[in-house]
């Protein structure tokens, strides 16, 4: 690649890429593999830790497909296989800045420059957890951010979600299929989730409520998790409760710090794209995944909308003229 100094700092390459895919879970990954057998020839920014989510989970038992399930970083290791296999380019960088304010877009990778005509984002979203070093521990050992994803391994097994919010009583509920019993620990002596979810919660015999209760070590052997230690946030007494597993359910963090500014958000932070469609505010740059979904947040809907972001992409160049 022939580069050519643009300011003293940083350098460009002088070619234009049809598309630039930011971000490399299953959304970056699927729109990689359309966009490159559209012989768009797409250039991935991963990311230096690529993969996404997906990344953090062991088994994933409902992608379709793999009967038998696979394992998180597994799946991603065959769709960025596929999306090679047909031209993608990666790059295993960090993208450190955008410029979408006018066309060809801009992307730093560092003092790197890259242009292209389009732009899909799709650096997705993280969820936030406690913050314990036991809790990083026993990740996937017994803590897990995803009852969807994880719940199914503990049936029989008493757990704890933490959180007030919907996520919180939706996963509570989920958990019970499997579960035994299921703590819901909260740290104040109310929901701000809407009334209709708490109340089924409350209503439900496998749950009980543990209010003004914060978890403040995740106990277990090394191998898996076996208690739990709680805080009361009143009166600060310390007690250890039996649970074999420990869900957080207090929120997700889009990843859309590059973009604010650039990019209409909706309130709570994620990409705003218009209904049906992976189009953003800005014609040319697209947003798949669950950087812009903070409703279903699967690795098969995000790879659905990657593909989604794939089609709208490639048609609005060919309408544009620009491939
Ligand atoms: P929310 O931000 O609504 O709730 C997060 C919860 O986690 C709060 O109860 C908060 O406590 C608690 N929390 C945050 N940080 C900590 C911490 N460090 N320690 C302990 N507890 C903590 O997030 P949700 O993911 O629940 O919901 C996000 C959005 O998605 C909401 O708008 C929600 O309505 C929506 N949603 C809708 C669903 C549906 O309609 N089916 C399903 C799921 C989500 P506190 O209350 O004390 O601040």
């Amino acid at each position: 690649m022939s580069t050519s100094p643009l300011s003293t700092n940083t350098s460009t390459t002088n070619n234009i890429e049809n598309v630039i895919i930011i971000g490399s879970g299953p959304a970056g990954l699927t729109a990689a593999v359309y966009a490159a057998r559209a012989r768009l020839s797409p250039l991935m920014i991963e990311g230096e830790e690529s993969g996404g989510q997906l990344m953090l989970t062991t088994e994933v038992e409902n992608y379709p497909g793999f009967e038998h399930g696979i394992t998180g970083p597994d799946l991603i290791t065959v769709m960025r296989k596929q999306a090679e296999r047909f031209g993608t380019k990666f790059i295993t960088r960090n993208v450190t800045k955008v410029d979408f304010s006018s066309r060809p877009f801009k992307v730093y990778v560092g003092q790197q420059m890259y242009q292209a005509q389009s732009i899909i984002i799709s650096t997705g979203a993280s969820a936030k957890y406690l913050g314990l070093p036991s809790e990083k521990e026993y990740m996937n050992k017994g803590v897990s951010a995803c009852a969807t994803c994880d719940g199914a391994f503990f049936r029989d097994q008493e757990v704890g979600v933490v959180g007030g919010g919907d996520t919180a009583m939706e996963e509570a509920q989920f958990l019970t299929r499997f579960a035994k019993k299921v703590y819901l620990i909260h740290r104040k002596d109310s929901f701000r989730a809407s009334k209709i979810m708490s109340d089924r919660v409350l209503k439900h015999p496998k749950i009980e409520v543990l209010y003004n209760k914060e978890v403040i070590e995740v106990l277990g052997d090394g191998k898996t998790v076996n208690k739990l230690k709680l805080k009361d946030t009143v009166n600060g007494e310390i007690q250890e409760k039996s649970m074999q597993g420990l869900f957080l359910a207090i929120g997700h963090k889009p990843n859309t710090d590059l973009f604010k500014g650039q990019i209409t958000l909706h309130d709570n932070g994620y990409i705003k794209t218009q209904p049906g469609t992976s189009y953003t505010n800005i014609p040319g740059v697209f947003a798949a995944g669950d950087v812009q979904d903070f409703v279903y947040r699967q690795a098969i809907t995000a790879a659905g909308s990657g593909c989604t972001a794939a089609l709208d992409c490639e048609r609005w160049l060919e309408k544009e003229g620009s491939h």
